[in-house]
């Protein structure tokens, strides 16, 4: 029998659109899946055995190296998953396989360290140092743990170990994570909540894809429900993983000691800020099936699960779920298809779900669970609107007649204020009061905002940070440059001003580096040593502060102006999560929205705490128009070096758009950040009916057209952004 050369395609992680072929060496076994080094131009590099050839090519091919022996293979669900949300995305599939492929040293042998315990002999001849050492050996230690715990020199319990008393133990460094116990819910669930959690228990249960929208405002319980229908994931398969997506990690320390008081140990934890050697030993446990309940932020959904039998996605309508860099994509949609390959449950929980998934519980593809508040525990506080053309602001103050009263009649009861501005820094806009120049960063078409905590000016797009000039850069006037327009900072100048005595803090993504400093000023706030917190969207999230009874919400038009297609979706989201921040327990709270457009819908309907006319509104103007949920939204945007070659290119992409019926091409047009990095750029908004297969129709048309390498197009599926 002549044997025929064995073929495997290898995908690498890099921006590839297909595997490439290897020779698979004799006696070398790779199986789909297998971690495998292969030689690449002058390169070895690790990939994944996509695919045996069953045809022996008859092209002379380079063999793979090496079989990575330690690493499990990547399950063939987890391969699925990449290759259909690369289609999805319009990303190579290489792409997405190095978003699986985090923690490089988690493919390596596991590293292990060299611990001594007792063996139960007695040394022939014993002293009271040895009678120490073997007192505190009964678990094993490292050499130099054992002699610091016994208070020996390390001589003695070398001695130990050539008597034979203490033997030496290999333990892995990355300890396996103990298995989560169901147990029994903690609180009593209201009769609301006893009725959601059995529909979810029954929907794990079948075993099979579905959707669930626990749909609920803060203080209803949606943890403790889902929590309910982790326990039976867990209860009914003693291999079931079970993935719990949180928009925001660091804000993540309350709900993971929620997780080991339910459970009993603390869930593995997933996100950017952990460091190598924790991500090691997730990525390691998660691909050996030993991390049962995983948290983490939305790169979590790239982990190599085993057996995942339930995804939970918090806060979904989150915009932090959307990667705006890089691989474009939406956390949210990619967890239902990533159920939908593993057969498994899926719940999404919020308290102001995003409208597509509202539009898929109305169509009946979602179960819609919805909870009440709990009586007693805390209840929505009353909105009321402070209409500023009426009772506006002193000039360069922010913080009109009603909400002031409001503070003063806070802090004269001893209790805490919230004042919302989701703007950082000090004031959005410098201008030169001389020639009126506004200052830009040099490279990128947006507002240099003023950080006077930091003496910065600073471009929130690109981070483009230079020190605040003496003279205007375009007249040389001396003093002429103003901030305008109000920041937190600023705002806190003014509070500082008014409310003399009050302490005050801004809370920010520049204020709060770290999750510790974040946690500290929490807890501070919690504690009472806050009066007044001001901030930005960063407060939106999850903190019950249980003296805070206001929230000023100073300019609630701010996320309307310049609105996209998700402007009046997003502000009311988040200005009713701001809003639902005060009063808790026994204490109502109250909210004061100040407006300038009260009669705007969804500041009007915030008012009226009236969320399903909102959402009737809403997407009673997207069916109108055909838009995201009725239909669906794809951009593309060029960007070249320069603007002749930004509108040369932009043009023959434009001319090479496939006729699709049911597509509508609009542009190109220029980006409303024209100019980005130094980047020209130029968008292309595609519209297209629901059943239209959008990322086919995308990906035929980039392929139609060869960019050259200066020009860079970026394709996003279900746009947020529309810079
Ligand atoms: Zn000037």
């Amino acid at each position: 029998m002549p044997t025929f050369p064995r073929i495997v395609s290898v995908l690498l992680p890099q921006p590839l659109p297909e595997p490439f072929d290897y020779e698979l060496p004799e006696g070398m076994t790779a199986p789909p899946g297998s971690f495998v080094v292969v030689p690449l131009g002058p390169r070895e590099m690790i990939g994944v055995v996509w695919a045996e050839r069953g045809v022996p090519s008859n092209r002379k091919l380079k063999a793979v190296t090496e079989v990575i022996a330690p690493a499990p293979p990547l399950p063939a669900n987890m391969r699925a998953f990449i290759e259909r949300a690369a289609k999805y995305v319009v990303s190579p599939t290489g792409n997405l396989l190095a978003m699986a492929m985090r923690s490089r040293e988690a493919l390596e042998e596991a590293p292990m360290e060299q611990l001594l315990i007792a063996t139960g002999d007695r040394p022939e001849r014993m002293t009271p140092a040895r009678e120490k050492v073997l007192a505190e050996a009964g678990a094993p230690l490292s050499q130099a743990d054992l002699a610091r715990a016994a208070d020996v020199s390390s001589g003695v319990v070398k001695a130990l170990v050539e008597a034979g008393a203490l033997q030496v133990v290999e333990r892995t460094l990355d300890p396996p994570f103990d298995p989560p116990d169901p147990g029994a819910p903690i609180h009593d669930l209201t009769p609301d909540q006893t009725v959601a959690a059995e529909a979810l228990r029954k929907l794990v249960r079948e075993l099979a894809f579905r959707v669930a929208l626990l749909d609920g405002v803060t203080g209803s319980g949606k943890t403790e429900v889902y929590f309910e229908a982790i326990a039976e994931a867990l209860r009914e398969d003693p291999e079931a993983q079970i993935l719990v997506l949180l928009p925001e990690i660091a804000l993540t320390q309350a709900v993971t000691s929620r997780f080991e008081e339910r459970f009993g140990v603390a869930p593995a934890e997933w996100h950017s800020a952990a460091g190598s050697k924790a991500r090691r030993r997730v990525w390691r446990e998660v691909a050996a099936g030993r991390a049962r309940i995983v948290v983490g932020a939305r790169s979590a959904l790239f982990l190599p699960y085993r057996k995942l039998r339930l995804i939970v996605v918090d806060e979904e309508h989150d915009q932090s779920y959307k990667q705006e860099e890089g691989v474009i994509y939406h956390a949210r949609d990619l967890a239902v298809m990533r159920a939908q390959i593993e057969a498994c449950a899926i719940i999404l929980a919020s308290a102001t779900p995003s409208l597509e998934t509202l539009q898929n519980a109305a169509s009946g593809r979602y179960t819609h669970l919805r909870l009440s508040a709990r009586p007693g525990v805390s209840r929505l506080p009353e909105i009321k609107l402070a209409d500023l053309r009426d009772n506006p602001p002193e000039t360069n103050r922010w913080i009109g007649p009603e909400l002031s009263t409001a503070i003063e009649e806070t802090l004269a009861a001893k209790e805490q204020a919230l004042l919302f501005l989701n703007r950082r820094g000090y004031a959005p806009l410098v201008l030169c009061r001389a020639c009126g120049e506004r200052l830009k960063a040099p490279d990128t078409d947006s507002w240099l905002t003023e950080h006077r905590y930091s003496g910065k000016l600073i471009c929130h797009l690109t981070g483009f940070t230079m020190d605040k000039p003496l003279a205007c850069p375009n007249c040389g006037a001396k003093g002429s440059l103003a901030g305008v327009g109000p920041g937190v900072e600023r705002l806190a100048e003014e509070v500082h001003t008014r409310f003399k005595g009050a302490r005050v803090e801004v809370l920010s993504s520049d204020t709060v580096a770290s999750p510790e400093s974040l946690r500290e000023l929490i807890m501070r706030m919690e504690g009472g040593a806050i009066d007044i917190l001001i901030g930005t969207q960063i407060v939106a999230k999850g903190h019950n502060f249980p003296a805070l009874t206001l929230v000023g919400v100073v300019d609630a038009d701010a996320g309307l102006r310049g609105g996209d297609l998700r402007a009046g979706e997003r502000t009311f989201q988040l200005l009713l999560q701001v809003a639902g921040r005060a009063g808790r327990a026994d204490k109502p709270g109250r909210a004061i929205i100040q407006t300038y457009a009260p009669e705007s819908p969804a500041v009007a309907l915030l008012a009226a705490g009236d969320r399903d006319a909102f959402v009737a509104h809403e997407m009673e103007q997207r069916r109108a128009i055909g838009f995201p949920p009725f239909g669906r939204l794809g951009a593309v945007i060029l960007a070249a070096g320069s603007s002749e070659q930004a509108n040369e290119w932009a043009s023959a992409f434009g001319a090479a758009a496939p006729n699709a019926p049911g597509v509508e091409v609009w542009g190109p047009a220029p980006a409303p950040i024209t100019v980005l990095r130094g980047r020209h750029r130029r968008r292309f908004l595609v519209r297209a009916d629901r059943n239209v297969d959008l990322s086919a129709f995308l990906a035929t048309w980039k392929a139609r057209v060869k960019l050259p390498p200066s020009v860079r197009v970026a394709i996003d599926v279900e746009p947020y952004s529309f810079m």
